[in-house]
């Protein structure tokens, strides 16, 4: 592929992809991109003006989308999310944010706005994008696709310790409920909806921890035709 390297990086909550990400980001030396968290940053925005769960009038939530300045870092070492120029980067890991991110993520009129707007993030600089639809339809053509993947119950009990180990416990099973519906939510909807097909490299994490699944990624890089094995590898 000529212009700049994009990973793509989709599968469902909870998963690792952020964890996988960072740390492929790093190694690559190109930017890391958490798309989740600009849904997350509309969601949060919508939550703020009052809108209730399930949403009834999603015209209000692309007009407020259209008027948001939603930005991320694009730094993997310092991943921030900015709504309106405030950092809002711990705001938005709230459980019910996460709600909200899903809710909003089913408007085709929001997905539009950010995936056109991810786009040229990820034309303009490169990097590795997460998300649920970066290969898909953010950037189909890229042949570096990696869709990561694990049982519901591996996930929840990653997400439950995660938030323990934050400080923000939750009992498990709200967590796997709330996981769980989400999931549904993101593989159901009609637009662009979570799915793996062949043109990803697909990798159970059940049984590897991050580090494996990074160097796993970077062999399958080395790998893709046109993608020299000393381009992939440790960027200092
Ligand atoms: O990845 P994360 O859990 O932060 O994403 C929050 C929500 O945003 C997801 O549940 C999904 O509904 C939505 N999302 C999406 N497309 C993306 C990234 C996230 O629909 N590319």
């Amino acid at each position: 592929m000529t212009g700049p390297l994009v990973v793509a990086i989709d599968g469902p909550s909870g998963v690792g992809k952020s964890t996988v990400g960072r740390e492929l980001a790093r190694r690559l030396g190109i930017p890391y991109l958490d798309t989740g968290a600009m849904y997350r940053a509309i969601g949060l925005l919508a939550e703020r003006n009052g809108i209730a769960l399930p949403i009834a009038d999603p015209d209000q939530v692309v007009a407020l989308t259209s008027a948001a300045d939603v930005r991320v870092t694009g730094t993997e070492s310092d991943a921030r999310t900015f709504l309106d120029g405030e950092d809002v980067s711990v705001e938005i890991r709230r459980p019910s944010i996460s709600l909200y991110a899903s809710a909003v993520s089913a408007i085709p009129g929001v997905r539009r706005q950010l995936a056109s707007f991810q786009r040229r993030l990820a034309l303009s600089g490169g990097g590795v994008l997460e998300g649920r639809d970066i290969g898909t339809k953010v950037v189909p053509e890229t042949p570096a696709k990696f869709f990561l993947d694990a049982s519901l119950d591996v996930r929840a009990r990653r997400r439950h310790l995660e938030l323990e180990a934050k400080g923000k416990p939750e009992p498990f099973d709200k967590v796997r409920g709330e996981m769980e519906q989400r999931d549904r939510a993101d593989s159901t909807r009609s637009d662009s909806p979570l799915r793996c097909d062949e043109s990803y490299v697909r990798l159970d994490t059940s049984d590897l921890n991050p580090g494996e699944v990074v160097e796993r990624c970077l062999a399958a890089l080395g790998s893709l035709p046109g993608k020299p094995e000393s381009q992939v590898g440790e960027s200092g």
